[in-house]
Formats: C-alpha cells, sequence, structure tokens
C-alpha cells in the first residue's frame, strides 16, 4: 500500500461560519466512520436550526460586498482555491478515500482533478461571460444583465464529497452568490478539510458549511425563508420534500436527483474481437466505478441477443481481473460502499432480485476480508440477468450491481432504455455512425455517452429529465441557475408617446 500517507484528524470538526470555525449551538456531534474498516475516524457538528441561521446570517451581511466585487477578483479567488487543492492533492485525495470508501487511485484520478478543473473553469467563464446591450428601436437601447441571485442554500450526498461541493459553490461563488451548504452526513470531514486550506482566501461569510443530518440541519436549511434558491443533488425521495419546501417559498431549485442508466450494446459492438470491443466491456464495467455509487452508474445493460453470450463471457472474464478490497491501496479498483446503511440496502437488493427470479452471473455477495479491513462494507460487483420489468431493473440500487436483459431489435432497445422513471444518463455503443446518432437522440435522458462513459467535464452540461430533476451543472449555463436578468429599458427619445 505504498504512496498513500494517512492523514490526522482533529477528534472533531465544527462548522464554518463567517470565516471561523465554530462550535454547534447545541454542542452535539456525531460520529464520521470510515467504510474502509467501519471505525469512527472523527466526529462533526450536528447542527440545528439556530446554526443554519447563523450560517444564513453571515451569508446575508457578506452578500451586499460580495455581489459588486468584479468578476475578475472573484475569477482570480476561484482561481486560488483551485490553486490550493492542486498543492494539496495527495491530502485531498486521500481524505476522500478515507471518508467515502472510494479507491485512491479514482480520488487521483477523477475526483480531485475534477474540482480543480471545475474551479478553474468557471473562473474562466465568469469573465468571458457579458450582460448584451442592443438597439431595440432607433431611440431605444436595451440592457440585459445578470444580476446574482442573492444567497443560495446547497445541499449535497455522499458520494463525491468535494466535487459535488465543487458543483455547487464554483458557479454560485463565480455568479456573485453567497452560500451556505450542507455536506452529507455520511462524508462530512473531506469538505471540513478543505475549508481549513481555503479559510482566508474568500471574504468572511461569502461561503458556510454546516454538517448534521438531512431531517435536521437539511431540512432547516431547505425551509428557511432566508434562502433565495436552492440547488439539491440526491435522492427522488427527498428532491420531493426539498422541492415543495422550496414551492412554499416561491424559490427556484435545481434538482440532480437519481437514475437508472441504460447502457446499450448494438450488434456491431462484437463484429471484431479487438480494442474497441474490448473497449466496450469496459464501459459495461463501469456499473461498479465508484462501487456503483454514483447516480449515472449505468446499472442497466442492455445488450442484443445475437452478441449476448459472447458479451456476457468476455464481460465476466474481465470481471475476475478487477481488484477489490482496501481502497486505500492504490491497485484496488473497487473498495467499499460509503456506510453500513447502504451496504446492507444493497444486499437487500441483490436478495430481492435472486426472489424476482434473476440469475446471479458474477457476483452476489458481500466481500470479505481479513485483517485491518474486516469490519468495512464490500460488496462483490454484481450481475444480474433478468427483464426490465423487475424492481432490480427499475429502482435504483446505488451499488456495484448491474442488471442485463437482451433486446432483439434497435426500437425494442429504445424502448427498455426509456421504460423507467428516470432519464439522467445512457450509454450506447457501436460501430455504426448512423446508429450513434439516432439511438442516442431516441432516448430520454440528460447525458448521453457514445462510445464511452462516465467523464464529467466542466464545458459540458449535466442534469435529468422526468424523475431525474432538472436544471443544468457544470457548463456556462451554469451560471443562469445562480442569477437573475434583469433587463432595462431606456428611451433617447424626447417626444412624449401621446398616450396620455
Ligand atoms: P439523500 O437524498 O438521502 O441525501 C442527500 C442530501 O440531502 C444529504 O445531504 C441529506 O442529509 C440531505 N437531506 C436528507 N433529507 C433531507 C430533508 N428532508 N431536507 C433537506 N435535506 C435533506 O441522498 P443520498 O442517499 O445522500 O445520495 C444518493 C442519491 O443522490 C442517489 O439517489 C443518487 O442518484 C443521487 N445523486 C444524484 C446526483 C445527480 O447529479 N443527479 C449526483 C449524486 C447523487
Amino acid at each position: 500500500m505504498a504512496n498513500v500517507t494517512k492523514p490526522t484528524f482533529k477528534e472533531q470538526y465544527g462548522n464554518f461560519i463567517n470565516g471561523e470555525f465554530i462550535p454547534p449551538v447545541k454542542g452535539e456531534y456525531f460520529d464520521n466512520v470510515s467504510p474502509i474498516d467501519g471505525k469512527v475516524f472523527t466526529k462533526a457538528a450536528r447542527s440545528s436550526e439556530e446554526d443554519v441561521n447563523l450560517a444564513l446570517d453571515a451569508a446575508h451581511q457578506a452578500f451586499p460586498g460580495w455581489s459588486k466585487t468584479s468578476a475578475t477578483d472573484r475569477s482570480n479567488m476561484l482561481l486560488k482555491i483551485a490553486q490550493i487543492m492542486e498543492d494539496n492533492f495527495e491530502y485531498l485525495a486521500t481524505l476522500e478515500t478515507i471518508d467515502n470508501g472510494k479507491p485512491i487511485r479514482e480520488s487521483r484520478a477523477a475526483d480531485i482533478p475534477y474540482c480543480i478543473d471545475h474551479f478553474r473553469y468557471f473562473a474562466g467563464v465568469i469573465r468571458a461571460d457579458e450582460g448584451t446591450v442592443s438597439e431595440h428601436d432607433k431611440d431605444t437601447v436595451s440592457m440585459v444583465l445578470h444580476e446574482p441571485v442573492g444567497v443560495v442554500g446547497e445541499i449535497i450526498p455522499w458520494n463525491f464529497p468535494l466535487l459535488m461541493l465543487t458543483w455547487k459553490i464554483a458557479p454560485a461563488l463565480a455568479a456573485g452568490c453567497t452560500a451556505v451548504v450542507k455536506p452529507a452526513e455520511q462524508t462530512p470531514t473531506s469538505v471540513m478539510c478543505l475549508m481549513e486550506l481555503i479559510a482566508d482566501v474568500l471574504p468572511k461569510g461569502v461561503l458556510n458549511i454546516v454538517t448534521g443530518f438531512g431531517n435536521e440541519t437539511g431540512q432547516a436549511l431547505a425551509t428557511s425563508d432566508r434562502v433565495a434558491k436552492l440547488s439539491f443533488t440526491g435522492s427522488t425521495d427527498t428532491g420531493r420534500k426539498v422541492l415543495h419546501n422550496a414551492a412554499e417559498n416561491v424559490i427556484p431549485v435545481t434538482m440532480e436527483l437519481g437514475g437508472k442508466s441504460p447502457n446499450i450494446f448494438l450488434p456491431s459492438v462484437a463484429d471484431k474481437d479487438d480494442e474497441f470491443f474490448d473497449k466496450a466491456i469496459e464501459g459495461a464495467l463501469m456499473f461498479a466505478l465508484n462501487q456503483g455509487e454514483i447516480c449515472t452508474s449505468p446499472s442497466r445493460i442492455l445488450v442484443h441477443e445475437d452478441i449476448a453470450d459472447v458479451f456476457v463471457e468476455k464481460m465476466k472474464k474481465r470481471l475476475k481481473e478487477v481488484k477489490t478490497g482496501n481502497p486505500l491501496d492504490p491497485e484496488t479498483m473497487i473498495g467499499s460502499q460509503v456506510s453500513k446503511a447502504q451496504f446492507e440496502k444493497i444486499l437487500s437488493y441483490i436478495k430481492i432480485g435472486k426472489e424476482e427470479g434473476a440469475t446471479v452471473l458474477a457476483g452476489g455477495e458481500a466481500g470479505n476480508y481479513e485483517g485491518e479491513i474486516s469490519d468495512g462494507y464490500y460488496i462483490q460487483p454484481t450481475v444480474l440477468k433478468g427483464d426490465n420489468k423487475m424492481r432490480v431493473f427499475q429502482e435504483e440500487i446505488f451499488g456495484p450491481v448491474v442488471s442485463l436483459t437482451t433486446f432483439s431489435s434497435t426500437e425494442e432497445a429504445i424502448e427498455i432504455a426509456n421504460d423507467t422513471s428516470y432519464g439522467l444518463g445512457a450509454g450506447v455503443w457501436s460501430r455504426d455512425a448512423h446508429e450513434l446518432y439516432q439511438v442516442p437522440r431516441a432516448i430520454q435522458a440528460g447525458r448521453v455517452w457514445v462510445n464511452q462513459y462516465h467523464t464529467y467535464p466542466a464545458h459540458a452540461p449535466f442534469g435529468g429529465v422526468k424523475e431525474s430533476g432538472f436544471g443544468r451543472e457544470n457548463h456556462k449555463i451554469a451560471l443562469d441557475h445562480y442569477r437573475v436578468v434583469k433587463n432595462m429599458l431606456i428611451s433617447y427619445d424626447k417626444s412624449p408617446v401621446g398616450l396620455f
């Protein structure tokens, strides 16, 4: 397990409010368990409504000043955050793995580099993004101006603690908003450790973090009438509640919710046993990336019946080569599930699949290891074969479990792909140029990967349709969610209109 130095954690972390770390008002903390070994490694503040209000006070106080800073100043601060992350790359990658259980090779290759790039991207686009001035008619000028929406409330999940934080705060701060963020209770620590590193970069109160439970801290933030916009990433069930709260306060929301993404393998994939076929198989195995704890996880494999046998054989062979176990080992490709609750939920779905009559083609059990990780939460990558009406094809499992079915025509593949309440991601694999355009166009999803899967560049808009939510993150259009448009119509005509 070379190259990994375990960081030292404080006994407990307070909230980050008004540029300082302060204990929660009620003095309560909760355990933060590392899923790698099931052991408590620190504690986080269990925040109440009072703490959320303190954070909102700070954000409101900071807003008038922050909203008037120049785009150049805001951009420079985001660049500084990116630089600090780059300077502390190994530390942050290790934290993320200890907090979440994801393989260190993934934190190094994806989480931290994407965070850095997203901060740099929004530092850049905010300077390129100008309002517009146009002549309405010969005497009237129209100015379209963007103004920050105000104090925003941002609620994030546990699967990419630092990246989800970044997706929320990079555009919000670039747009001139101040923010109160609530990390997930399963993974509060890496976010607080990042705050320690960047505490002095932003003016006091611009960014505030309160940790705690969903039905306490999250609810206090989501129901507050002092929030001008809510951005939520999490499950569809919680999203519905947050949406009701936003309706009460008549404020805009961005909803990034669950998914059950289809990964479609058309017949030409197996035309040759070549590099492309290997790439497609790797694309199928993406269901287990981040232990399947990704909203866009390609958790349904749809493979043409003519190639199903050869495809499954090749997939099973490749799966055997995947190294699972301690995520701090740089060789590990699949680490531990985020929590005991998630571990148990996934196992219960595997059981449901078996009871529904699905065939277990691979895995199907917990991963048992000896030694220091024996109490961690590990699950074998699992392939279930069945049909799209089964619960394991329709419900989000959020684990390294894929449900595989076959189709006999492209039309049937599209029908199966769209036969779900979700519409977040999808994958299409083929050597046929016609299919590579027509099939993605027919799929109900916000993102379709074509001959690739699981890439998240800062300049590609991301979000869902149907019960996967609405609004887009990443890409410069994300700025629109954090700003309101003001139009000024200016008359240069001295003569009266003549109506009165
Ligand atoms: P979750 O909905 O349980 O929790 C998400 C966040 O909401 C947490 O911070 C939680 O504390 C908070 N929360 C819970 N109840 C709340 C309430 N009543 N009011 C306000 N906040 C509340 O989801 P999770 O289990 O942490 O995350 C997994 C889910 O997130 C999956 O469904 C996954 O698909 C989804 N997700 C979606 C995306 C996306 O971009 N679409 C990205 C990552 C995860």
